[in-house]
């Protein structure tokens, strides 16, 4: 059986809880039904008790945008996958390229989060991604190898093929410029291939790679159609209720 997409909303720091609620309330029941794709809200976790209350009955998932790698202590103001996936939730977003960089947070303790988050049943989708820089000196597949190979260090085959990777490149993020299809597929080839040596052709092949970065209604169909994209992660184009809809528009009738 081929991989399911997953078409996931990134709200980042963005909606207030009443309004939360009320998109989700408008979306929940327009959802493609039997849908072939996963459909997914990654909320603020202030959202995800409410969120999830309002979901039930419904194909709609949850993410929260990070969390700690400890389930219980002394870490003020962090998230415990623990209490996470204690509400229900199935996704956890980690290594996002702006908790990369406005939070420094590094290759090393993404792994430690993905352990956790797997440990507690969850699902990582873990975020990669290269600057402009980087995609301009044609360097991309070492960063991306770096990348892979460091946030899934020590996972097992079996643990590596139910997580999510979302190869988003920094400079297609908010920018409107998003990857052509084109680049999304081969780096999400590329991104499969490293896998695939690391944990083997099996994993390869059922792993699920997004692609983001400018994603939305008009574009999302040429990504959908590509052998390697399995997805969206989205951001900008989620935040409205008929905009978020229109991401799953058609995909149901091939
Ligand atoms: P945009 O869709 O707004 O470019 O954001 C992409 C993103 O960062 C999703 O995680």
């Amino acid at each position: 059986m081929g991989r399911k997409p997953i078409i996931a909303g990134n709200w980042k720091m963005n909606l207030t809880l009443k309004e939360a609620i009320s998109f989700v309330k408008k979306v929940k029941n327009k959802l493609p039904a039997n849908s072939k794709v996963d459909p997914v809200i990654g909320s603020s976790a202030l959202f995800l008790a409410s969120l999830v209350e309002v979901c039930k009955d419904s194909e709609l998932k949850l993410a929260a945008q990070n969390a700690y790698w400890e389930n219980a202590g002394a870490f003020t103001g962090e998230n415990s996958p623990a209490a996470i996936a204690d509400l229900g939730v199935e996704y956890i977003i980690i290594g996002h390229s702006e908790r990369r960089e406005y939070f420094h947070e590094t290759d090393e303790e993404i792994n430690k989060k993905a352990k956790a988050i797997i440990k507690n049943g969850l699902m990582p989708i873990i975020c990669c991604g290269e600057s402009l820089e980087t995609f301009k000196a044609k360097k991309t597949l070492e960063w991306i190898k770096r990348q892979i190979s460091a946030g899934l260090k020590d996972l097992t085959s079996e643990q590596v093929r139910n997580l999510v990777i979302a190869y988003e490149p920094i400079w297609a993020i908010g920018t409107k410029k998003s990857a052509t299809a084109e680049i999304a597929d081969n780096t999400c080839g590329e991104i499969r291939r490293v896998v695939g040596k690391l944990y083997g052709k099996d994993t390869a092949k059922k792993v699920r790679i997004q692609y983001g970065g400018s994603v939305k209604p008009e574009n999302i169909a040429e990504y959908m159609n590509k052998e390697n994209v399995d997805g969206a992660l989205v951001g900008g184009a989620s935040l409205k209720p008929d905009s978020f809809l229109s991401l799953f528009e058609g995909l149901d009738k091939s």
